[in-house]
Protein backbone atom coordinates (compact mmCIF):
# COMPACT_ATOMS: atom_id res chain seq x y z
CA UNK A 1 0.00 0.00 0.00
CA UNK A 2 1.24 3.73 -1.18
CA UNK A 3 2.67 5.49 1.56
CA UNK A 4 0.61 8.13 -0.07
CA UNK A 5 -2.41 6.91 0.91
CA UNK A 6 -2.44 7.00 4.20
CA UNK A 7 -2.72 9.53 7.34
CA UNK A 8 0.35 9.53 8.13
CA UNK A 9 4.20 10.87 7.03
CA UNK A 10 7.08 8.99 5.63
CA UNK A 11 8.79 10.95 8.49
CA UNK A 12 6.42 9.82 11.44
CA UNK A 13 7.52 5.95 9.62
CA UNK A 14 11.02 6.95 9.91
CA UNK A 15 10.66 8.39 13.09
CA UNK A 16 9.09 4.95 14.98
CA UNK A 17 10.59 2.69 12.76
CA UNK A 18 14.06 3.49 14.04
CA UNK A 19 15.11 0.50 16.45
CA UNK A 20 17.49 -0.41 18.95
CA UNK A 21 19.13 -4.13 18.72
CA UNK A 22 18.74 -6.48 21.74
CA UNK A 23 19.93 -10.11 21.16
CA UNK A 24 17.07 -12.01 22.39
CA UNK A 25 13.71 -11.88 21.35
CA UNK A 26 12.01 -12.28 24.62
CA UNK A 27 11.58 -8.11 25.59
CA UNK A 28 10.83 -6.39 29.33
CA UNK A 29 8.24 -4.48 28.11
CA UNK A 30 7.36 -1.12 30.05
CA UNK A 31 4.99 0.42 32.01
CA UNK A 32 3.08 3.16 30.63
CA UNK A 33 1.30 5.88 32.11
CA UNK A 34 -0.81 8.92 30.90
CA UNK A 35 -1.21 11.14 33.90
CA UNK A 36 -4.16 13.95 33.26
CA UNK A 37 -3.47 14.15 29.84
CA UNK A 38 -5.35 16.59 27.34
CA UNK A 39 -5.00 17.78 23.84
CA UNK A 40 -7.50 20.39 22.44
CA UNK A 41 -7.91 20.84 18.13
CA UNK A 42 -9.20 24.57 18.08
CA UNK A 43 -10.23 25.20 21.51
CA UNK A 44 -12.08 21.55 21.67
CA UNK A 45 -10.98 18.99 23.54
CA UNK A 46 -9.70 15.77 21.87
CA UNK A 47 -8.61 14.20 24.84
CA UNK A 48 -9.66 15.44 28.07
CA UNK A 49 -7.76 14.83 31.07
CA UNK A 50 -7.15 11.17 31.13
CA UNK A 51 -5.18 9.06 33.76
CA UNK A 52 -4.35 5.88 32.13
CA UNK A 53 -2.03 3.00 33.33
CA UNK A 54 -0.29 0.22 31.32
CA UNK A 55 1.52 -2.45 33.50
CA UNK A 56 4.51 -4.00 32.09
CA UNK A 57 4.13 -6.90 29.49
CA UNK A 58 0.46 -6.35 29.27
CA UNK A 59 -2.15 -5.69 26.60
CA UNK A 60 -4.28 -2.60 26.73
CA UNK A 61 -6.81 -1.95 24.05
CA UNK A 62 -8.14 1.69 23.41
CA UNK A 63 -11.68 1.11 22.77
CA UNK A 64 -14.39 3.43 21.56
CA UNK A 65 -16.34 4.94 18.45
CA UNK A 66 -15.35 6.83 16.04
CA UNK A 67 -13.81 10.45 17.07
CA UNK A 68 -13.55 9.86 20.35
CA UNK A 69 -9.89 10.16 21.24
CA UNK A 70 -7.89 6.82 20.79
CA UNK A 71 -5.73 7.68 17.85
CA UNK A 72 -4.69 10.95 19.62
CA UNK A 73 -4.10 9.28 22.87
CA UNK A 74 -1.77 6.99 20.91
CA UNK A 75 0.07 9.29 18.78
CA UNK A 76 0.21 11.35 22.17
CA UNK A 77 2.39 7.79 23.62
CA UNK A 78 4.18 7.27 20.13
CA UNK A 79 5.35 11.57 20.27
CA UNK A 80 3.37 11.87 16.94
CA UNK A 81 1.62 14.36 18.75
CA UNK A 82 2.51 16.67 21.78
CA UNK A 83 0.14 16.48 25.09
CA UNK A 84 -1.15 20.25 25.84
CA UNK A 85 -1.60 19.30 29.53
CA UNK A 86 -0.39 16.52 31.75
CA UNK A 87 2.22 13.84 32.42
CA UNK A 88 3.41 11.14 29.45
CA UNK A 89 5.51 8.57 31.65
CA UNK A 90 6.75 5.28 30.14
CA UNK A 91 9.58 3.13 31.84
CA UNK A 92 8.98 4.90 34.88
CA UNK A 93 10.38 8.45 32.69
CA UNK A 94 8.66 11.22 31.79
CA UNK A 95 8.79 11.26 27.83
CA UNK A 96 6.95 14.36 26.95
CA UNK A 97 9.87 16.32 25.32
CA UNK A 98 11.24 13.06 23.76
CA UNK A 99 11.00 12.56 20.05
CA UNK A 100 9.33 9.33 18.99
CA UNK A 101 12.75 7.81 18.08
CA UNK A 102 13.79 8.35 21.73
CA UNK A 103 10.85 7.04 22.95
CA UNK A 104 11.59 2.81 22.60
CA UNK A 105 8.32 1.92 21.04
CA UNK A 106 7.40 0.24 17.91
CA UNK A 107 4.02 0.97 16.15
CA UNK A 108 2.00 -0.16 13.39
CA UNK A 109 -0.45 1.92 11.66
CA UNK A 110 -4.05 0.73 9.70
CA UNK A 111 -2.89 1.73 6.32
CA UNK A 112 0.38 -0.73 6.84
CA UNK A 113 2.61 1.72 5.25
CA UNK A 114 4.87 -0.10 3.75
CA UNK A 115 7.11 0.91 1.05
CA UNK A 116 5.68 -0.37 -2.30
CA UNK A 117 9.34 0.02 -4.17
CA UNK A 118 10.78 -2.02 -1.30
CA UNK A 119 10.55 -5.63 -1.34
CA UNK A 120 8.84 -7.58 2.15
CA UNK A 121 12.91 -8.48 3.42
CA UNK A 122 13.79 -5.03 2.96
CA UNK A 123 10.49 -3.58 4.36
CA UNK A 124 10.74 -5.46 7.48
CA UNK A 125 14.55 -4.81 8.05
CA UNK A 126 13.58 -1.04 6.97
CA UNK A 127 14.10 0.35 10.63
CA UNK A 128 17.46 -2.15 11.35
CA UNK A 129 19.12 -0.56 8.37
CA UNK A 130 18.69 3.04 9.52
CA UNK A 131 19.99 2.09 12.56
CA UNK A 132 22.77 0.19 11.31
CA UNK A 133 22.53 -3.18 12.82
CA UNK A 134 25.22 -5.27 11.72
CA UNK A 135 24.35 -7.55 8.35
CA UNK A 136 24.40 -10.82 10.13
CA UNK A 137 22.20 -9.54 13.23
CA UNK A 138 20.07 -8.29 10.62
CA UNK A 139 19.56 -11.24 8.52
CA UNK A 140 19.47 -13.91 11.44
CA UNK A 141 16.26 -11.37 13.20
CA UNK A 142 14.96 -11.38 9.20
CA UNK A 143 14.57 -15.00 9.11
CA UNK A 144 13.43 -15.73 12.68
CA UNK A 145 10.70 -13.20 12.62
CA UNK A 146 9.72 -14.56 8.56
CA UNK A 147 9.26 -17.74 10.32
CA UNK A 148 7.43 -16.82 13.22
CA UNK A 149 4.21 -14.46 10.61
CA UNK A 150 4.68 -17.33 7.83
CA UNK A 151 6.51 -14.81 5.59
CA UNK A 152 9.75 -17.36 4.71
CA UNK A 153 8.00 -17.89 1.17
CA UNK A 154 7.67 -13.99 0.21
CA UNK A 155 11.00 -12.06 1.04
CA UNK A 156 11.36 -11.16 -2.23
CA UNK A 157 8.16 -10.12 -3.23
CA UNK A 158 7.13 -6.62 -3.19
CA UNK A 159 4.08 -5.53 -1.13
CA UNK A 160 1.69 -5.18 -4.25
CA UNK A 161 2.10 -8.94 -4.65
CA UNK A 162 0.55 -10.25 -1.10
CA UNK A 163 -3.20 -10.54 -0.06
CA UNK A 164 -4.12 -7.88 2.27
CA UNK A 165 -3.11 -10.56 5.07
CA UNK A 166 0.02 -10.90 3.94
CA UNK A 167 0.66 -6.82 3.83
CA UNK A 168 -0.44 -7.09 7.35
CA UNK A 169 2.47 -9.27 8.72
CA UNK A 170 4.66 -7.17 6.92
CA UNK A 171 3.38 -4.38 9.08
CA UNK A 172 3.47 -6.76 12.11
CA UNK A 173 6.97 -8.18 11.01
CA UNK A 174 8.47 -4.53 10.69
CA UNK A 175 7.30 -3.57 14.25
CA UNK A 176 8.27 -6.74 15.96
CA UNK A 177 11.78 -7.12 14.46
CA UNK A 178 12.75 -3.95 16.15
CA UNK A 179 12.05 -5.90 20.10
CA UNK A 180 11.03 -2.69 21.58
CA UNK A 181 10.12 -2.63 25.06
CA UNK A 182 6.01 -0.97 23.85
CA UNK A 183 4.38 -1.28 20.45
CA UNK A 184 1.85 0.56 19.72
CA UNK A 185 -1.04 -0.40 16.79
CA UNK A 186 -3.96 1.51 15.48
CA UNK A 187 -6.80 -0.32 14.09
CA UNK A 188 -4.22 -2.32 11.91
CA UNK A 189 -7.05 -4.97 11.08
CA UNK A 190 -9.62 -3.25 9.49
CA UNK A 191 -8.72 -3.53 6.36
CA UNK A 192 -8.85 -7.03 6.50
CA UNK A 193 -12.17 -9.63 5.70
CA UNK A 194 -13.74 -10.78 9.38
CA UNK A 195 -12.05 -14.61 8.78
CA UNK A 196 -9.00 -13.03 8.54
CA UNK A 197 -9.49 -10.53 11.41
CA UNK A 198 -10.07 -13.37 13.41
CA UNK A 199 -7.29 -15.08 12.92
CA UNK A 200 -5.20 -12.02 13.21
CA UNK A 201 -6.50 -11.17 16.20
CA UNK A 202 -5.26 -14.34 17.61
CA UNK A 203 -1.72 -13.87 16.13
CA UNK A 204 -1.18 -10.52 17.61
CA UNK A 205 -1.95 -11.90 21.52
CA UNK A 206 0.32 -14.78 20.98
CA UNK A 207 2.95 -12.95 19.53
CA UNK A 208 2.29 -10.41 22.02
CA UNK A 209 2.32 -12.89 25.10
CA UNK A 210 5.48 -15.09 23.46
CA UNK A 211 7.54 -11.69 22.96
CA UNK A 212 6.35 -9.89 26.15
CA UNK A 213 6.26 -6.42 25.26
CA UNK A 214 3.56 -3.96 26.42
CA UNK A 215 0.61 -3.43 23.75
CA UNK A 216 -1.64 -0.69 23.43
CA UNK A 217 -3.91 -1.13 20.61
CA UNK A 218 -6.77 0.78 19.11
CA UNK A 219 -9.82 -0.70 17.62
CA UNK A 220 -13.38 0.57 17.50
CA UNK A 221 -14.79 -3.12 17.59
CA UNK A 222 -15.56 -4.27 20.97
CA UNK A 223 -15.47 -7.85 19.97
CA UNK A 224 -12.01 -7.04 18.87
CA UNK A 225 -11.14 -5.63 22.38
CA UNK A 226 -13.04 -8.24 24.25
CA UNK A 227 -11.06 -11.39 22.98
CA UNK A 228 -7.45 -9.80 23.36
CA UNK A 229 -7.44 -7.51 26.06
CA UNK A 230 -5.94 -7.74 29.53
CA UNK A 231 -7.34 -4.12 30.07
CA UNK A 232 -10.14 -2.84 28.04
CA UNK A 233 -9.82 1.09 28.02
CA UNK A 234 -13.58 1.99 27.04
CA UNK A 235 -13.34 6.14 25.91
CA UNK A 236 -16.36 8.56 25.08
CA UNK A 237 -16.22 11.92 23.84
CA UNK A 238 -12.30 12.03 24.85
CA UNK A 239 -12.99 11.52 28.11
CA UNK A 240 -12.40 7.23 29.92
CA UNK A 241 -15.52 5.74 30.21
CA UNK A 242 -14.67 2.46 32.07
CA UNK A 243 -11.44 0.61 32.56
CA UNK A 244 -10.52 -2.77 33.51
CA UNK A 245 -10.50 -6.38 32.20
CA UNK A 246 -12.76 -7.66 29.85
CA UNK A 247 -14.60 -9.74 32.20
CA UNK A 248 -15.65 -6.81 34.52
CA UNK A 249 -16.67 -4.39 31.36
CA UNK A 250 -18.90 -7.16 30.66
CA UNK A 251 -20.06 -8.16 33.98
CA UNK A 252 -20.13 -4.97 35.50
CA UNK A 253 -20.44 -1.87 33.12
CA UNK A 254 -20.14 0.99 34.72
CA UNK A 255 -23.04 3.44 33.06
CA UNK A 256 -25.60 2.39 30.32
CA UNK A 257 -23.15 3.54 27.50
CA UNK A 258 -20.47 0.98 27.93
CA UNK A 259 -23.07 -1.74 28.73
CA UNK A 260 -24.74 -0.34 25.35
CA UNK A 261 -21.48 -0.72 23.65
CA UNK A 262 -20.21 -4.16 24.43
CA UNK A 263 -21.35 -7.54 24.08
CA UNK A 264 -22.52 -9.62 20.56
CA UNK A 265 -25.28 -7.95 20.12
CA UNK A 266 -25.08 -5.49 23.07
CA UNK A 267 -27.31 -4.96 26.62
CA UNK A 268 -30.42 -4.47 25.86
CA UNK A 269 -31.98 -1.07 28.07
CA UNK A 270 -35.43 -0.81 29.03
CA UNK A 271 -37.52 2.03 30.83
CA UNK A 272 -38.10 0.74 34.25
CA UNK A 273 -41.74 1.49 33.54
CA UNK A 274 -42.02 -0.36 30.05
CA UNK A 275 -40.95 -3.54 32.22
CA UNK A 276 -43.01 -2.79 35.00
CA UNK A 277 -45.87 -2.85 33.28
CA UNK A 278 -45.37 -5.92 31.56
CA UNK A 279 -45.08 -8.25 34.20
CA UNK A 280 -47.61 -6.88 36.88
CA UNK A 281 -50.93 -5.49 36.41
CA UNK A 282 -51.59 -1.40 35.04
CA UNK A 283 -48.83 0.86 34.82
CA UNK A 284 -46.22 1.86 37.10
CA UNK A 285 -44.61 5.15 37.06
CA UNK A 286 -42.44 4.60 39.92
CA UNK A 287 -39.68 3.57 38.43
CA UNK A 288 -39.68 6.02 35.73
CA UNK A 289 -35.93 7.76 36.76
CA UNK A 290 -34.49 4.09 35.84
CA UNK A 291 -33.07 2.28 32.91
CA UNK A 292 -33.05 -1.31 33.20
CA UNK A 293 -29.82 -3.50 31.30
CA UNK A 294 -30.61 -7.13 30.44
CA UNK A 295 -28.10 -9.36 28.31
CA UNK A 296 -29.65 -11.25 24.77
CA UNK A 297 -27.80 -13.92 26.02
CA UNK A 298 -29.87 -13.74 29.44
CA UNK A 299 -33.23 -13.96 28.40
CA UNK A 300 -34.86 -17.29 28.18
CA UNK A 301 -38.66 -18.26 26.93
CA UNK A 302 -41.47 -18.66 30.14
CA UNK A 303 -44.58 -20.88 29.57
CA UNK A 304 -46.10 -19.07 32.55
CA UNK A 305 -45.18 -16.04 34.00
CA UNK A 306 -42.73 -13.42 32.11
CA UNK A 307 -42.45 -9.99 31.08
CA UNK A 308 -45.01 -9.90 27.85
CA UNK A 309 -43.73 -9.16 24.90
CA UNK A 310 -44.41 -8.78 21.20
CA UNK A 311 -41.79 -10.32 18.25
CA UNK A 312 -41.25 -8.15 15.82
CA UNK A 313 -38.85 -10.18 13.87
CA UNK A 314 -37.09 -13.89 14.41
CA UNK A 315 -33.62 -13.26 13.02
CA UNK A 316 -32.41 -17.04 12.40
CA UNK A 317 -28.13 -17.66 13.71
CA UNK A 318 -28.34 -21.34 13.15
CA UNK A 319 -26.66 -22.32 17.10
CA UNK A 320 -29.27 -19.63 17.78
CA UNK A 321 -32.51 -17.30 17.46
CA UNK A 322 -32.50 -13.90 17.33
CA UNK A 323 -35.91 -12.14 18.78
CA UNK A 324 -36.17 -8.44 18.22
CA UNK A 325 -38.88 -7.63 20.76
CA UNK A 326 -41.11 -4.55 21.26
CA UNK A 327 -41.57 -4.34 25.20
CA UNK A 328 -44.11 -1.19 25.50
CA UNK A 329 -42.01 1.70 24.28
CA UNK A 330 -38.87 0.01 24.96
CA UNK A 331 -36.81 -2.69 22.56
CA UNK A 332 -35.28 -6.15 23.55
CA UNK A 333 -33.24 -8.66 22.02
CA UNK A 334 -33.13 -12.06 22.78
CA UNK A 335 -30.65 -14.58 22.01
CA UNK A 336 -32.52 -17.96 22.39
CA UNK A 337 -30.25 -20.84 22.20
CA UNK A 338 -31.28 -23.88 19.66
CA UNK A 339 -34.64 -24.71 17.93
CA UNK A 340 -38.13 -22.54 18.31
CA UNK A 341 -40.85 -22.17 16.18
CA UNK A 342 -41.64 -19.07 17.22
CA UNK A 343 -42.42 -16.55 14.54
CA UNK A 344 -42.75 -12.61 14.12
CA UNK A 345 -46.08 -10.64 15.09
CA UNK A 346 -46.73 -12.59 17.81
CA UNK A 347 -46.71 -12.36 21.32
CA UNK A 348 -44.10 -14.54 24.00
CA UNK A 349 -43.52 -14.17 27.63
CA UNK A 350 -39.75 -13.89 28.70
CA UNK A 351 -38.05 -14.37 32.31
CA UNK A 352 -34.35 -13.92 33.35
CA UNK A 353 -32.34 -14.64 36.66
CA UNK A 354 -32.72 -11.33 38.83
CA UNK A 355 -28.99 -11.16 39.26
CA UNK A 356 -28.59 -10.28 35.75
CA UNK A 357 -30.61 -6.81 35.78
CA UNK A 358 -28.62 -4.10 35.77
CA UNK A 359 -29.40 -0.21 37.03
CA UNK A 360 -28.69 2.88 35.34
CA UNK A 361 -30.26 6.55 36.09
CA UNK A 362 -31.60 7.43 32.96
CA UNK A 363 -30.66 11.22 33.29
CA UNK A 364 -26.64 10.44 33.94
CA UNK A 365 -26.53 6.94 32.77
CA UNK A 366 -24.33 6.17 35.92
CA UNK A 367 -24.91 2.66 37.27
CA UNK A 368 -26.67 2.17 40.36
CA UNK A 369 -25.29 -0.44 43.20
CA UNK A 370 -28.26 -2.73 43.28
CA UNK A 371 -31.62 -3.21 42.26
CA UNK A 372 -34.38 -0.87 43.51
CA UNK A 373 -36.97 -2.19 46.00
CA UNK A 374 -39.65 -4.32 44.73
CA UNK A 375 -37.55 -5.04 41.20
CA UNK A 376 -35.33 -8.09 42.11
CA UNK A 377 -38.41 -9.51 44.29
CA UNK A 378 -41.04 -9.22 41.45
CA UNK A 379 -37.90 -10.74 39.10
CA UNK A 380 -37.17 -13.60 42.01
CA UNK A 381 -40.81 -14.71 41.71
CA UNK A 382 -40.73 -15.09 37.93
CA UNK A 383 -37.59 -16.97 37.71
P1 LIG B 1 -10.63 8.17 17.04
O1 LIG B 1 -9.28 7.60 16.74
O2 LIG B 1 -11.19 7.70 18.34
O3 LIG B 1 -11.62 7.94 15.93
P2 LIG B 1 -9.26 10.72 16.95
O4 LIG B 1 -8.32 10.64 18.09
O5 LIG B 1 -8.69 10.51 15.59
O6 LIG B 1 -10.50 9.75 17.22
O7 LIG B 1 -9.96 12.13 16.95
C1 LIG B 1 -10.53 12.72 18.11
C2 LIG B 1 -11.11 14.07 17.74
O8 LIG B 1 -10.06 14.95 17.39
C3 LIG B 1 -12.05 14.04 16.56
O9 LIG B 1 -13.09 14.93 16.80
C4 LIG B 1 -11.19 14.49 15.41
O10 LIG B 1 -11.95 15.11 14.42
C5 LIG B 1 -10.25 15.46 16.09
N1 LIG B 1 -8.93 15.51 15.43
C6 LIG B 1 -8.06 14.49 15.30
N2 LIG B 1 -6.94 14.86 14.67
C7 LIG B 1 -7.09 16.17 14.38
C8 LIG B 1 -6.27 17.16 13.72
N3 LIG B 1 -5.06 16.85 13.26
N4 LIG B 1 -6.78 18.41 13.62
C9 LIG B 1 -7.99 18.73 14.11
N5 LIG B 1 -8.80 17.86 14.74
C10 LIG B 1 -8.37 16.59 14.87
MG1 LIG C 1 -8.62 6.58 15.01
Amino acid sequence: MALSRSRISTTDLQRCGIVQCMEDSHVEGQAISLKQVSKFWDGEPAVDCIDLEVEPGTFTVLLGPSGCGKSTSLRIIAGLEAADEGQVIIGGKQVNQLPPAQRDIAMVFQSYALFPHLTVAENILFGLRVRRTPKDEQQQRLLQTANLLGLTDYLKRRPSQLSGGQQQRVALGRAIIARKPVCLMDEPLSNLDAKLRNTMRMEIRDLQQSLGFSMVYVTHDQAEAITMADQVVLMRNGGIEQSGTPREIYEKPASAFVAGFIGTPPMNLLEAGDLMAAVSTGTNDQHSNLTVGIRPEHVRLSDTAGVKAHIEHVEYLGADVLLDCRIGGSKLLARIEGHTNLQARSDVRLVWHPDNMHFFGSDNGVRLAGAPAGFHDLFTSMS
